[in-house]
């Protein structure tokens, strides 16, 4: 299932660029590390053992295909069709384990006995603690100590798989800080260690690589819209963007089906000039962060400015490069949606649909409310995980209005 190599304007060029974006700005000592993985990791990830060896893994532990789900309800409310593809379902509760279970595949080919990684909402911690304990490697995992606090139930978790968890605390100890850390934790240990990166961000190949393996959203989304409607094409696809790899998958195989628009949700936080916001595309302008160049939401003097999210997987100040190009060019509409229009609507999909979104996940569901798609149009909502990491932020902000 990971996709032959195509040559598209929305494909990685062979020096790892996304038109301007892209790159792999890397210190000196990683540069071994990074060559061995550019060098090789197609020719690895699209041989026939290993494609078998995932899809097994996607199949028999991750629980894939995950369902493409007519919401009734919502559907109703909107005056339109609404399909939510279920990522929420995925063991451990998340798109991301579809990237960690390729990238320890990778680690084990390239004779790595050691993982790090870093981590937000916790998710691809958790992912990643998960296919280590699946594959007997050791686990390092770091994460901002403000994230530390606000998802506690997937701290537990991580420790419970075997993984090490390690604080950041520069910054805004969020993900911005724990990737900076992971990365120097990479660079003190290149021979034995791979780092798995969570989203479509780093150095090339890793924006490359994460795609290829999220892909699998929309390789169903085609197959399973086109049993249920009799086309493989949706009008519109919506996903949420932290650094973007939920949106990557869900978008991949419709880049170039120039019918299906396609619509990234960034955080706004407390609103776009609210100085507490995520919206990388509507604030940021290129620069470089963690190994490439993209969109980056910066001082006039080029520091990286805070960002702000009530949601962890979405508290980062840039974006993959491959969505910086599709902003860019055009090809898909950045859109960003505030921490209270994303609590709405995680209360709304948890009361219509019986399914309680994660925080990330409500900010695609909230742009429902402006998309005025037409009643025969289909809608495809990447529904990227699930909310149980969420509760205390959920009870904690509407308080008194859960308790009827
Ligand atoms: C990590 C995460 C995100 C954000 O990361 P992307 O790389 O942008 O997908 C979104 N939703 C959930 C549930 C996550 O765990």
């Amino acid at each position: 299932m990971i996709p032959e190599t195509i040559t598209s304007p929305f494909q990685v060029d062979e020096k790892g660029y996304y038109g301007q974006f892209g790159g792999a700005y890397i210190p000196e000592l990683l540069y071994p590390n990074i060559a061995e993985l550019a060098e090789n990791y197609l020719r690895y990830i699209q041989s026939p053992d290993f494609q078998e060896e995932f899809n097994n893994l996607l199949r028999d532990y991750v629980g894939r295909p995950t369902p493409l789900y007519f919401a009734s309800r919502l559907s109703e409310k909107y005056n339109t069709r609404v399909y939510l593809k279920r990522e929420d379902l995925c063991h451990t509760g998340a798109h991301k384990i579809n990237n960690t279970i390729g990238q320890i595949l990778l680690a084990k080919r390239l004779g790595k006995r050691k993982i790090v990684a870093e981590t937000g909402a916790g998710q691809h911690g958790v992912a990643t603690a998960t296919v280590c304990a699946l594959m007997g490697l050791d686990c390092i995992v770091y994460m901002g100590a403000v994230d530390i606090e606000r998802q506690a139930p997937n701290v537990a978790r991580m420790r419970m798989l075997g993984a090490e968890v390690r604080a950041a605390m520069s910054g805004s100890r969020t993900l911005k800080d724990a990737t900076n850390e992971a990365m120097r934790h990479w660079i003190n240990n290149p021979t034995d260690t791979h780092y798995i990166i969570g989203s479509v961000v780093g150095p090339h190949p890793y924006p490359d690589m994460v795609a290829r393996f999220q892909s699998v959203i929309s390789t169903e989304i085609r197959r399973q819209l086109a049993e249920k409607t009799g086309s493989e094409l949706p009008d519109y696809v919506l996903a949420c963007v932290g650094g973007g790899s939920n949106a990557a998958g869900a978008f991949y195989h419709f880049m170039d089906e120039p019918s299906v628009k396609l619509i990234a949700l960034e955080a706004a936080g407390k609103g776009v000039n609210s100085g507490h916001s995520a919206a990388t595309t509507a604030l940021g302008k290129p620069g470089i962060l963690h190994g490439s160049k993209s969109l980056l939401m910066q001082s006039p003097d080029g520091q990286v400015i805070e960002p702000y999210s009530i949601s962890a997987g979405l508290d980062y100040p840039g974006i993959g490069p491959l969505h910086a190009h599709l902003f860019t060019t055009g090809r898909a509409t950045f859109v960003p949606v505030t921490d209270e229009e994303a609590m709405e609507a995680g209360l709304l999909c948890s009361r219509l649909e019986g399914i309680i979104p994660a925080i990330e996940t409500a900010h695609a569901l909230a742009y429902l409310e402006k998309l005025n798609a037409a009643p025969d149009e289909t809608v495809i909502i990447c529904l990227s995980g699930r909310g149980d990491k969420d509760l205390q932020t959920y009870i904690n902000w509407f308080g008194d209005r859960l308790k009827k």
